[in-house]
C-alpha cells in the first residue's frame, strides 16, 4: 500500500534522510523508533508532502510521485489526500465544536455534502469514545480527548493510510492509554498506519513491523520481536538500553 524508495530531504547543508526505504503492506502498523534528531518526523511528512522530499520515489494508493522531478499541483493534491495525518499536538479550532472541527475537512476541502459528513463525525466521534462530547469545545476536553478528536479529523477525510507523530508524547501519562487504545482499535479494524513513537511497549503490541531510524536510512527493519528484542545492529541496541 506504500512504497518509499531512496528517500532524500536535506534542511540547507544538514542531510537529514539519506536514504530512506521502505514497504508498508496494506492493513499493517509500522512502527518508527530512533533517536531524537534522527529524522523520523521529517520522514513522515515527507509521506505527506508536508515536507518536500528532494528525492526519492513514494507510492501511496494509487498514486505515485517521484520527488526528483517536477510534479504538478493535481498531483500532489492527490498524493496528500492519501494520507491523514495525527500531529504531537491537536490544533483544533478552539473556536468551533468538536463536530465542526471534525467536519470541517470533509466540508471545506472536500466539498462533500454537510449532512453526509455530519453523519459520518457522529460516526467516528463514537470510534473514538467521545460520542458525548461532539458539542463541546476543545477548551473542555482533556488532552487526551483533544487528541482522539485529532484523530478523528484526520479520519474524516478517508485516507488511504494513517500517520501518527508521536500521538502521545504531549500528554500527561495518565491519558496516553485512552489514546493508545483508539490506536489498536483502529489496527484492528485493519486500518493501515505508521507510527513514530517512544512507547517501546506499545510498538511491541500493535506493530507488525518496526523501521529503526538512525544516520537518515533504516538501520534495521522487521517484527518488533527482532527489532525490539534482538535487534541486530550495535546502536540498536544502545538505542534501545537507553530508552527502556
Ligand atoms: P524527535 O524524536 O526529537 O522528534 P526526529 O527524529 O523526529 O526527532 P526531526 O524532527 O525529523 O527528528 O529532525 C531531524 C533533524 O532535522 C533535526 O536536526 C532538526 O533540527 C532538523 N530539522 C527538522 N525540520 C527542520 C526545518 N524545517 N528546518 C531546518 N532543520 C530542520
Amino acid at each position: 500500500l506504500l512504497t518509499v524508495r531512496g528517500l532524500r530531504k536535506s534542511f540547507g547543508d544538514l542531510q537529514v534522510l539519506r536514504d530512506i526505504s521502505f514497504d508498508v503492506p496494506a492493513g499493517t502498523v509500522t512502527a518508527v523508533i530512533g533517536s531524537s534528531g534522527s529524522g523520523k518526523t521529517t520522514m513522515l511528512r515527507t509521506l505527506n508532502a508536508l515536507d518536500r522530499a528532494d528525492a526519492g520515489v513514494i507510492d501511496i494508493g494509487s498514486v505515485s510521485v517521484d520527488f526528483a522531478q517536477p510534479v504538478d499541483r493535481a498531483t500532489l493534491a492527490r498524493f496528500r489526500a492519501q494520507s491523514g495525518m495525527v500531529f504531537q499536538s491537536h490544533n483544533l479550532f478552539p473556536h468551533r465544536t468538536v463536530l465542526q472541527n471534525v467536519i470541517e475537512g470533509p466540508v471545506i476541502v472536500q466539498k462533500r455534502p454537510k449532512a453526509e459528513a455530519i453523519e459520518d463525525a457522529k460516526v467516528l466521534l463514537e470510534q473514538v469514545g467521545l460520542g458525548e462530547k461532539a458539542d463541546q469545545y476543545p477548551y473542555q476536553l482533556s488532552g487526551g480527548q483533544q487528541q482522539r478528536v485529532g484523530i478523528a479529523r484526520a479520519l474524516a477525510l478517508r485516507p488511504t493510510l494513517m500517520l501518527f507523530d508521536e500521538p502521545t508524547s504531549a500528554l500527561d501519562p495518565e491519558l496516553v492509554g485512552d489514546v493508545l487504545r483508539v490506536i489498536k482499535d483502529l489496527a484492528a479494524d485493519g486500518w493501515t498506519m505508521v507510527i513514530v513513537t517512544h512507547e517501546i511497549r506499545f510498538a511491541q503490541q500493535v506493530a507488525d513491523q518496526v523501521l529503526f531510524i538512525d544516520g537518515g536510512v533504516v538501520l534495521e527493519s522487521g517484527p518488533p520481536a527482532q527489532v525490539l528484542g534482538e535487534p541486530s545492529h550495535a546502536r540498536t541496541r544502545q538505542f534501545l538500553q537507553r530508552i527502556l
